[in-house]
């Protein structure tokens, strides 16, 4: 097992690495930048150490700084997180030839599949039902113009590198096409360097399913089951649950078997979320890879009980996984609501600053992960989520009157939060029902 275990990321999942570390006996390395300095998670772990500026681009994105500090620091392995450099495949390669575990799947595995497009032909050569999509990438109008007509407007277009939903226009005619072309190619080079695109047909009122697995390195692959994270506001999830409402049990197990023959298709190992869109009709088709730990995986962690951070972990110091497939039991129902600091009655702008007062909510089934208190300033250079707010009960009903009871008892103080919103979902009628799709949101709440 490791010894000590470098973190390269920052706030609620580097403290939630650290926890995980300290349970099983590892020590700790956290990185910070200068905005960071002096946050409280930083004294939870064994050693900390400052490697840039604000900018994550000098810090928590550098390459060559997060190297030299585990040199200094003598790790053996580097947990990425999510975010930063989890999904850059380069960074993994370099860990590996530094000798530092990098606790995550192989860059191989991460180059195949963190990019859409490929990820695409390997869901193809599994099996695997995609959303009807343009042959790889577009190079040109008249090359979307032909797709489109083929397959049918509105379609949506995708950068290849794409995540957090940037890099995605929809086109509804051939008048929109050219421009939302070259707004999604430009977005995604600004964001992730690359400009590639490609097409797919747009899902009218779908839903966003996902299957959490995870693999060693012996060639098991187990699922986790589902996810819902249908509930978004411009393709980035608010409420995500499991297991997912009024989905047929059938289909609930041919997707979980999808997911886990793309998996062995692509000889992917460490914990990883095949992405699904599902239709009105519960055909569903596969979108993305998440080669990574996600925001919201302790939705999955209450509903089977597995610690995935510690399963990530013992899965890449080389061990097999402690589980079978049929040890995974879905056990009553998750629910967690992503606590981020802003507006949402001024379309969503983040709302930084101090924390003025902080009450967390608590109980039976009940967590909350986060690296904020009363007294901390939520930095403007960073992503706005200051936490997330997690609760398991035996029923998805009981589980909506403990999130609503949580809702309420959470006080946030001195910046704006999406409470407000989440507690308005959670009461509407179009939630408590299950029946909602990824526009939900945008249709219901959001100004035009
Ligand atoms: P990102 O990596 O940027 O998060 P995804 O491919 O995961 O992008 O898609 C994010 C969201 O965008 C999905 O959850 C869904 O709401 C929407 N979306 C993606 N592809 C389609 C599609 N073909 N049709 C309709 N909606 C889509």
């Amino acid at each position: 097992m490791f010894k000590r275990v470098l973190i390269a990321n920052r706030g609620e999942i580097a403290l939630r690495v650290i926890r995980a570390c300290r349970e099983l006996g590892i020590e700790t390395v956290a990185v910070f930048s200068e905005a960071d300095r002096g946050a409280a998670y930083l004294e939870l772990a064994d050693l900390s150490i400052c490697i840039g500026s604000a900018r994550s681009s000098d810090s928590y994105l550098k390459v060559d700084r997060i190297i030299s500090a585990c040199e200094i620091c003598g790790v053996d392995a580097v947990h990425p997180g999510y975010g930063f450099l989890s999904e850059n495949a380069h960074f993994a390669d370099v860990c590996k030839s530094c000798n530092y575990e990098f606790i995550g799947p192989t860059a191989e595995a991460m180059s195949l599949l963190g990019d859409k497009n490929s990820a695409r032909a390997i869901a193809i050569k599994a099996g695997v039902e995609c959303v009807p999509g343009s042959d790889g990438l577009i190079k040109s109008e008249s090359d979307a113009i032909r797709f489109a007509d083929k397959v049918g407007f509105p379609v949506l277009i995708k950068a290849s590198a794409g995540g957090g939903g940037r890099g995605m226009r929809v086109a509804k005619d051939r008048d929109q096409l050219a421009t939302a072309i070259n707004q999604a190619s430009q977005e995604a080079q600004n964001a992730f360097g690359n400009g590639a695109i490609y097409l797919e047909k747009y899902i009218e009122l779908p839903r966003h399913v996902e299957v959490q697995i995870i693999a060693d390195n012996f060639g098991n692959v187990v699922h986790l089951w589902e996810r819902d994270c249908s509930m978004q506001r411009r393709h980035q999830k608010l409420i995500e649950e499991s297991p997912a409402p009024k989905l047929k049990q059938q289909t609930r197990e041919s997707m979980c078997d999808a997911a886990v023959k793309l998996i062995k298709t692509a000889g992917y190992t460490n914990a990883g979320t095949v992405e699904f869109l599902v239709d009105a009709d519960e055909r569903f088709y596969f979108i993305e890879m998440n080669a990574r730990i996600q925001v919201e995986h302790p939705v999955t962690e209450f509903i089977t009980g597995i610690d995935l951070i510690k399963a990530q972990i013992l899965v890449a110091a080389g061990e097999q996984l402690p589980f079978k497939q049929s040890d995974i039991k879905q056990t009553g129902h998750a629910i967690e609501c992503r606590i981020n600091a802003e507006d949402p009655e001024h379309n969503f702008r983040p709302c930084p600053g101090k924390i003025e007062k902080l009450i967390i909510p608590g109980g039976f089934g009940v967590r909350f992960d986060s690296h904020v208190y009363a007294g901390y300033t939520v930095s403007p250079t960073y992503d706005s989520m200051v936490g997330k707010l997690i609760v398991h009960q035996p029923t998805r009903k009981e589980a909506i009157n403990s999130m609503r009871r949580c809702l309420r008892e959470l006080v946030v103080e001195g910046i704006k939060t999406s409470v407000p919103l989440q507690q308005k979902i959670i009461e509407s009628n179009e939630f408590q029902s299950g029946k909602f799709d990824t526009l939900f949101i945008e249709r219901k709440f959001m100004k035009k």
